[in-house]
């Protein structure tokens, strides 16, 4: 039960409270005032999670909820909040229900009509994408891709025609078939790999999407660790997303063909003229 009485109590919901994703320094005052104040603390590993709270001081015997016992661990919890109790729910690293349980969770707690909270702070996805250097636009995180190579094949090809950013997360033991199958399915884009992010080996690198298998394996240390993969958006779609081109190009394809405005328009601001080529077509 609540080992700070002298707190206000926190009102009965579940709390999703995001813990770091390697440098502990990344957890939020917020996320330990919860986990403080929580009559009950759930986790996906309560050994990893026990670890976490002892580190700050906290110490509570943990309920474990993995991504097997989810549905019928949704049950206890639901009686636990319509008990009165604040509940909360961590995984093992980064934000729950972000590739990790806690999903099927928060939506049965939710389909009972209870209280969700989320107590926000770290994710792989989106501490990759704030240092990536994509420019703004849309993307679409997509998480694990199936280990199956037909599988893995058949997720790519259905993304591949979206002018969007794509961001998968993906373990060491298969980044090289994974950047592999992202380079003979998606060719011609930028890549940015992010690795061991917040942690002592951080590395981000950005480089053409057909050379990254050859430059990962010129040195086994630039496949240790935890990869957030982001794949560019084509270039087509990131010229879409540049005021001055789309200006330009605008003005010229009122008055000329598409080809002709195309390679005017490439020649003022410096894109490929198959991009801006691209882009007249979609407007027209
Ligand atoms: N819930 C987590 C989140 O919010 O990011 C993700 C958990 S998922 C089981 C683990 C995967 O996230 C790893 O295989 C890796 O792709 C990515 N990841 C987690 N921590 C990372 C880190 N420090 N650097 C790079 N990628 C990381």
């Amino acid at each position: 039960m609540n080992d700070t009485p002298h707190h206000t109590r926190l009102p009965p919901a579940l709390y999703v409270v995001a813990t770091p994703i390697g440098n502990l320094g990344d957890i939020t005052l917020r996320a330990l005032e919860t986990l403080k104040q929580a009559d009950r603390v759930a986790a996906e590993d309560t050994r990893v999670s026990g670890q976490l709270l002892a580190h700050f001081g906290i110490h509570k015997s943990l309920a474990s909820i993995r991504e097997h016992n989810e549905r019928e661990a949704a049950d206890k919890v639901i009686a636990w909040i319509m008990a009165g109790e604040a509940v909360a729910y961590v995984s093992d690293a980064g934000t729950p229900a972000i590739s990790d349980p806690g999903a099927r969770l928060v939506a049965a707690v939710r389909a009972a009509g209870l209280a969700v909270v989320p107590i926000p702070g770290a994710s792989a996805v989106v501490a990759a994408l704030s240092a990536a250097g994509l420019a703004p636009g849309p993307w679409l995180f997509h998480g694990f891709l199936s280990p199956k190579a037909g599988a893995r094949e058949a997720e790519i090809k259905s993304l591949a025609s979206l002018p969007v950013a794509l961001v998968f997360y993906e373990a060491p033991h298969r980044i090289v078939e994974t950047v592999a199958a992202l380079a003979a399915l998606l060719g011609d884009r930028e890549l940015t790999l992010a690795r061991e992010l917040t942690k002592k080996f951080e590395t981000l690198h950005t480089l053409p999407l057909v050379d990254a298998v050859a430059w990962l394996t010129a040195d086994a240390n630039r496949v240790r660790g935890e990869f957030v993969v982001v794949v560019h958006p084509p270039a087509a779609a990131e010229a879409a997303g540049d005021p001055e081109a789309l200006r330009v190009l605008d003005i010229l394809a009122a008055e000329l063909p598409p080809t002709l405005a195309a390679k005017l328009a490439a020649k003022i601001t410096g894109r490929t003229k198959a991009e801006l080529y691209q882009m007249t077509l979609k407007n027209l």
